[in-house]
Parts: structure tokens; sequence; C-alpha cells
């Protein structure tokens, strides 16, 4: 065997899930078929999920030194009235829900801290060609993007995380169902000397003249973006006058350099299977949404991080039965993200002037008020997966949606808690009766008070900080059980 999990395409997904592997020792080949990472921006923002996931494989601080934290953002009515629909502030996550960041200086930070996994390879320029799924291993033959011979992988597991266009999703003959939306937008990319005084943070436009987005990407970067009219040709709206004349009403005496400008068509569209055999897929590979949420690369990233400690754990002997329990978890949720993204895209896309007079109307009536505020501090619910690796008995467990809910960490709990599993308890039995089930015992911390709000003395946490389960004493044994029929070595290496 060559390793035990081949990651094909270098991506942000695919750099996360090689981060999290190596973190476990996990002997991993990433292959990417361009021979250098992609240079123009794409995503815009990232939330605060995705930074605890960074913040597990030690980079938030340094991804967060090249982004900038959104307050918030807004919807602008046809009457020029911007109303906020998100209000960004730090909550059980300890990190702020709204970053907004430069994808190509991300992936350098994500890149360079690759190079220092000794269980990761990186190898570049490679395409993977042919896939031959046996029942012990998948043989990859990969060829060098420039021609020559191909040579054969031998891996246990194989992740297609390689994108929209997947060669993996489609040697699977795995359908992509969905739809491709009938808008066309072109995306402007450009360099500032200062962050532009008339958008201080993300404006959805929603003018029925022009529909616009407009936003601070990472320090020193801002972006425009603009729904073309059905059939208009793009060509002029391209032209550096065109968008000179485009972003003047938005400048304020800042000097712009205008880094690329491009037509974007957007997609929502999900992989019918996550999982073929020894053959899974991650990221855009998966799953596609417009980016009107910010979701598309963070579901990625969620999906690493879902993936990632799965594999480890059955690579040590866990059942295998684990790794459905990724698509159980990571569709359903991937699927409210594109929902979310649908929702936001039809306020800002409306172009009937009834819907956009009945979106303002409402818009107006709700501002200021305390619907407003509530809408804009939940518009994004954090996940609560329904099924999925998560210990559903004895039925009594007080509070059970704990379980399949993310464990606050007020106070960088993650960063005293080891790779892997954990548990954290409030008080002393507890922490003695887990520790005799051969549990590493944590203490809670501030984020004991989540625990004694809810008449719980501790909880079982999986690598990826879900609640497995949790409860009191009495609890522990059974939810131990599940935990051990679930996630403990069963003999032979998977
Ligand atoms: C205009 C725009 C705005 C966006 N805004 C946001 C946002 O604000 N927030 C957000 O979260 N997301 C956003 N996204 C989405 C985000 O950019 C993507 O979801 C993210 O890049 C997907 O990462 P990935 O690693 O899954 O795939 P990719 O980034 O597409 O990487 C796939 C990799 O696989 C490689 N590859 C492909 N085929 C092969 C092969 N046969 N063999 C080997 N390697 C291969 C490619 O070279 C590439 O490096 C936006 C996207 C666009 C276009």
């Amino acid at each position: 065997m060559d390793c035990d999990v081949l990651i094909c395409g270098l991506g942000p997904v695919g750099q996360l899930l090689a981060l999290l592997l190596g973190d476990r020792g996990v002997a991993t080949i990433a292959i990417d078929r361009a021979p250098a990472p992609y240079t123009l921006p794409r995503a815009a923002v990232i939330d605060d999920e995705v930074l605890r996931i960074m913040q597990s494989v030690g980079l938030d601080r340094a991804v967060l030194a090249d982004a900038q934290v959104q307050p918030g953002a807004s919807i602008v009515t046809a009457a020029g009235r911007p109303v906020e629909v998100f209000r960004s502030r730090t909550g059980p996550l300890g990190h702020p829900p709204l970053v907004s960041i430069n994808q190509p200086s991300m992936e350098r930070t994500l890149l360079a801290a690759l190079a220092q996994r000794p269980s990761v390879e990186v190898r570049r320029g490679v395409a993977l060609d042919v896939l031959d799924r046996r029942s012990d291993r998948v043989e990859a033959f990969v060829r060098p993007a420039d021609g020559g011979p191909s040579e054969l992988i031998r891996c246990r597991w194989l992740i297609g995380c390689d994108g929209a266009g997947s060669a993996v999703r489609a040697r699977l003959q795995v359908p992509f169902d969905g739809r491709t939306a009938p808008q066309r937008w072109i995306v402007v990319d450009a360099l500032v000397d200062r962050p532009l005084a008339k958008v201080p943070h993300p404006h959805f436009v929603g003018s029925a003249a022009q529909q616009a987005v407009t936003l601070p990407m990472s320090p020193g970067r801002h972006r425009w973006e603009w729904m073309l009219k059905p059939g208009e040709d793009a060509e002029p709206r391209l032209r550096p006058e065109a968008i000179g004349r485009a972003i003047a009403p938005w400048l304020d005496g800042e000097t712009v350099e205008i880094e690329r400008a491009v037509v974007y068509t957007f997609h929502t569209r999900t992989a019918s299977r996550w999982r073929v055999g020894r053959v899974l897929l991650a990221g855009d590979a998966a799953h596609v949404m417009p980016p009107f949420a910010g979701q598309g690369f963070s579901s990625g990233a969620r999906d690493a991080a879902n993936l990632a400690w799965k594999l480890a754990d059955v690579l040590a002997g866990a059942p295998v039965a684990l790794l459905d329990s990724y698509e159980a978890e990571r569709k359903p949720h991937v699927a409210a993200m594109q929902r979310l993204a649908t929702t936001m895209g039809g306020l800002v896309q409306a172009t009937d002037p009834r819907i956009v007079r009945a979106r303002d109307a409402l818009l107006h009536a709700i501002d200021g008020t305390r619907l407003q505020r509530w809408a804009a501090t939940n518009v994004k619910p954090l996940p609560t997966y329904g099924s999925g690796a998560f210990a559903r008995r004895p039925a009594r467990i007080p509070n059970r949606r704990t379980a399949g809910t993310l464990f606050p960490q007020s106070d960088r709990l993650d960063d005293r808690l080891p790779h892997g599993w954990a548990a954290v308890a409030v008080d002393d039995l507890a922490a003695s009766l887990l520790a005799e089930e051969g549990l590493p015992v944590h203490d809670a911390g501030a984020d004991g008070a989540w625990l004694r709000d809810r008449g719980l003395t501790w909880a079982l946490l999986r690598p990826d900080r879900f609640v497995f389960g949790a409860g009191r004493a009495e609890q522990i044994g059974p939810v131990c059980a599940a935990w051990r029929a679930l996630a403990a070595p069963v003999g032979a290496v998977a």
C-alpha cells in the first residue's frame, strides 16, 4: 500500500483534510493536477465554524492575520436604505461569524502548514486518470498533467476533493443533480489603498435597475458583483472604463486597481452519493451553491472536519460503518446552506417590481425592531445533526438535543483538548466514572456553564467537537457503550 488516504485535489478542502489527517498521523498522499495553487480570489468570507476548524490545525490566528472581521451585512433597498440582515457577534464558538478573506492567501497559510506534516506527501502537476476500486483498496492511476506515463498509487481510501467538475465523481458515475441559475454575474476584484468609506461591510444592493453585491475582502482588497440582464452582452461591461464608471459611486477618494473581472454563473448541485465503497467526495466535488451566503468553502471545510476523524478512527480499527454517518450528517446541512444561499440570492436578484416592492416594504417595516435584531443574529443557526454518529440512548438523557450539536468553547477550550475523542466534566463523580471507561477527562472551564445550565455534569466530545453524548453520572455507562460500538477498534484495520 502506498498510503492510507489519497486526496485527489488540493484546493482548500483537500488542504484542510490533509492537515487534519496529518495531525492524526495518517499516511496521506495529496495530488493536484495544477502545478501551483490557484492565485485569483474566489471565496470572500468564512464563518466561526471554519475558524474553529482552522484553530484545530493551529491556524486560526494565521488566517485572521490576513482577514477582516465584518460587523454585519445589509440589504440596500430600492430606496437606497441599508437594512441590516446579519449582525456579527462572537458567539459560543469563540470566533467571529463573518470574516472576509483572500482565498489564495488563506491557501498559502494552509499549504505552508502542510509542509510541516511529515505523514502527508504533496504531489503537484499530476491528475487522476483511472480509478480501480477493490474490496480492500483503491488503485488510482495518475498521470503528469503535462503528459508522460501514468503511475499507480494504491491506497485504502480515496477522497475526491477535486472541485465542481470532479473527475472522481465522474469515474464513480455519481449524478450531480440540481440546477444552474439563469442569472449571470460580473465579479470584479480590486486592490484598494484603504477600506472604502461607503462600504464598511457587505452590501447586497436590491435596486430593480441594477442588482449588485459589494464587500470588503481581506485588508487591501474589495469586491463588486453586478447581475447582468437576460441576454446582455457582458463584454462591454468588462472593459476597464465601464468598470470604472460602475464603481465610481462607491468611492470616496480611495485608489482602486482592478485585479480581475470575470463572469460567473452559479450552480446549486449535490452529488447523489458521497461514498461509493472506499471512495468518498468532499467540498465542491460533493456540493456547490451560489455565493450569496458565503457558504461554499465553509461547507467543504465542515466536510473535511467531519470526515477526517472518521477516516482516522476507521484506519485505527473502528467499524467501517462509521463512514456512512459522514453523508448522513453533512448532506442535510449542506441542503440547509443551499436554501439559505438561494434565499439570499432571491432577495438581491429580484427584478419583478412587485416582488421588489414587497421585499422592501417588509425590510422597512422590520428595520429597527426586535424582530429584525432577532433575525439578523439567527439567520445562520449552528449545525445540529439529526442523525449520525451520536449516542441516541438512553431515551431519558435530559436535553437529548445536546447530542449532535457543537460544544461551545468560549475560552479556547479546544486548545486544551487533545486531538481525538475527549470528555469534559464539571464534577468529580462524572470525571472518575469517565476515566474508568478509559476516556481522557478534561475540565470544561468556563464552558462548564453550558452543561450546568442543562442539568448535565459531563459530555463526550467527538474529535470534531460535536457532542456525542452528554448527561449525568448514571448515563455514562450506556453512552460509553454506544461510543465503543461506534468508534472503538474492532480488530483488523480497514
Ligand atoms: C465568485 C465566487 C465567490 C465565492 N464566495 C465564497 C464565499 O464567500 N465563501 C465560501 O465559503 N465559498 C465561496 N465560494 C466557493 C469556494 O470558492 C469554493 O467552494 C471552494 O474553492 C471549493 O474548494 P474545493 O477544495 O472543494 O475545490 P476547488 O477549490 O475547486 O479545488 C479543487 C482542486 O482539485 C484539483 N483537481 C481538479 N481535477 C483534478 C484531477 N483530475 N486530478 C487532480 N487534481 C484535480 C484542482 O486543480 C483544484 O486545485 C465562492 C466561489 C466563487 C466562484
